[in-house]
């Protein structure tokens, strides 16, 4: 196949060419099944083995500790949003930390459920920093901490969690990884549920991922539908009712391709983690050296390696900058409709050349138009 346009939508987004051409070359038929996965039983023999092997290999990815369940669900993070209130606030005091728009919105909508504290934010320097742990509002009752470890509009990712015991808190730490989900290992220590929506940083559109410790289930709210219980979603191992079966198997590819990963001598997700970083050092690099004509807003200490949001010195050159990129096969650049400005996504699947060639028409651009 010939070289794509280098895609740098925030999702659905890029997936490593190598997938799309496998899930092409088993379109019609399965592994000799003479059926697509999209037309199989999804209690099969043959979609069970694609099911059990995603999982498998998510775990052995992610390094998830036994003790936690792995579920494919659906709905989408605003969806869990909702779900992860009913399964684990019991009705009571839950906290959460507003990073951006992507938290904003989980702590509004923790509130049809629980009540909900906001911990701490950083509405007031515009999304832009992360307000320091030791000065988190943590109340010794909460039945959990909820925070949005990279926020996909803003651009503010943790590159640490916040160890909650160490703060003096019991509380479990819920992690909203959609847009940075398996771009680096997650401390597993520190975080008591962790969960996504596919279509960032994993595969298609339809699969959510949520990783939860054991003792958190089985205590959801009465109001709960059966269908997002988690303890019916684990006890019936994801097949409760019928999962986005597709969505799976193209994930499962992707796993499959991270398995395979090697950067530099690191392999798997250590491997995509280096690259990554690699990655963001070189855009934010670009953006830092262009003397003012570029502008990335956040904390230098926060910035994320996924989402580099960032605005031209004058409204009128956007239109120019869209049309331009596009010509060079560099797509979907524009920004956040509620931030404006532009937008670089840059997820695992995108290979160093896109960056490359993003960084050199930042450069171009600059120079015909500073
Ligand atoms: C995209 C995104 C969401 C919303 O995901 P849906 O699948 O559209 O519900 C929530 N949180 C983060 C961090 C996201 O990037």
């Amino acid at each position: 196949m010939s070289q794509r346009p280098y895609n740098f939508a925030p999702g659905p987004a890029t997936l490593p060419q190598e997938v799309l051409e496998q899930a092409a070359a088993e379109m019609l038929d399965w592994r000799g099944t003479g059926t697509s996965v999209m037309e199989m039983s999804h209690r099969g023999k043959a979609f069970l083995s694609i099911h059990e092997q995603a999982i498998a290999d998510l775990r052995e990815l992610l390094a998830v500790p036994p003790n936690y369940r792995i579920l494919f669900m659906q709905g989408g993070a605003l969806a869990e949003n909702a779900i992860l209130a009913m399964n684990l606030s019991r009705g009571g005091p839950v906290d959460y930390v507003v990073t951006g728009s992507w938290s904003a919105k989980s702590q509004k909508e923790g509130r049809k459920y629980a009540d909900v504290q906001v911990a701490a934010s950083n509405e007031a320097d515009g999304h832009t920093t992360i307000p320091h742990p030791s000065g988190w509002k943590l109340r010794a009752n909460a039945a959990y901490l909820h925070l949005c470890s990279n926020e996909t509009v803003n651009g503010v990712e943790f590159h640490e969690l916040p160890d909650l015991k160490a703060l003096g808190s019991d509380a479990p730490l819920v992690i909203d990884f959609s847009s940075h989900a398996a771009s680096r290992p997650v401390d597993w220590s520190r975080v008591a549920m962790a969960y996504g929506g596919a279509q960032k940083n994993v595969g298609p559109a339809g699969l959510t991922i949520v990783i939860v410790r054991e003792d958190l289930l089985g205590h959801a709210l009465p109001i709960c539908p059966s269908a997002f219980d988690y303890k019916i979603v684990a006890d019936n191992d994801s097949m409760y009712n019928t999962p986005p079966a597709y969505a799976i198997y193209v994930s499962g590819l992707v796993f499959q391709w991270l398995k395979r990963f090697e950067y530099q001598g690191a392999h798997g997700v250590a491997g995509i983690e280096r690259r990554n970083i690699e990655k963001a050092k070189l855009l934010y690099g670009c953006l830092d050296a262009s003397a003012g004509f570029y502008a990335n807003r956040v904390a230098a200490d926060c910035r994320s390696r996924m989402n580099v949001p960032f605005y031209l010195p004058d409204e009128r050159l956007y239109a120019p900058f869209l049309a331009g990129a596009e010509e060079r096969g560099l797509l979907a650049l524009k920004g956040h409709k509620s931030v404006g400005g532009l937008r670089a996504s840059i997820y695992n699947a995108m290979p160093l050349e896109g960056v490359q060639a993003l960084v050199a028409y930042l450069q171009d651009f600059a120079r015909s138009h500073g």
